[in-house]
């Protein structure tokens, strides 16, 4: 018998993945049961893999609207930004298919990912860590302002006791 070192065969790895089947679902959906709750709220795993936290999709803020979809041309929502063209399950057709939240018409539809989805890819979706690198510059820059406030509420402060100290050798 020779160890090819794939993941089937790899003690290490299929360590690695019991490890992983034990222990994943550690994290409540906010809408879990209260069992699922309770466990996750002592390590432990949820009850209901239903339970557990998904992956969040979360539409740009400028998303537009269906009735203004509605209105434009197959050309314009094609034309629409990458980060509109974002994947929605289509749970009422048959079969159930992934859709493009944009392209579609009276009568007519786009799978997901559609042609603009799969030209600007990267485009479409932030990454986490992007946004986490993002908050963290804000939350800097308002550190930042906060100490420049403070430094002229002190200069101010100390300009404010000399105009009083002039004004109390005016007077004497
Ligand atoms: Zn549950
Ligand atoms: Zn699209």
């Amino acid at each position: 018998m020779t160890d090819t070192g794939t993941t089937e065969t790899d003690p290490f790895w299929q360590e690695q993945i019991a490890l992983h089947v034990a222990n994943r679902g550690k994290h409540a959906a906010p809408s879990a049961c209260g069992t699922c709750r309770g466990r996750t709220a002592n390590g432990e795993t949820v009850e209901h893999d239903g339970c557990a936290r998904k992956a969040t999709l979360i539409e740009a803020p400028d998303m537009p609207n269906w009735e203004l979809l509605i209105e434009m041309t197959e050309q314009e929502k094609a034309d629409l930004p990458a980060r509109f063209h974002i994947p929605h399950f289509d749970d009422c057709g048959k079969p159930n298919v992934w859709l493009c939240a944009v392209c579609w018409g009276d009568g007519w539809v786009t799978g997901w990912p559609c042609a603009t989805a799969m030209k600007h890819g990267t485009k479409v979706f932030t990454p986490q860590h992007d946004t986490e690198r993002e908050q963290k510059q804000q939350q800097d820059e308002v550190t930042r302002l906060r100490a420049e406030v403070a430094e002229l509420h002190t200069k101010l402060a100390v300009r404010e006791q000399q105009l009083t100290d002039m004004d109390a050798a005016v007077i004497a």
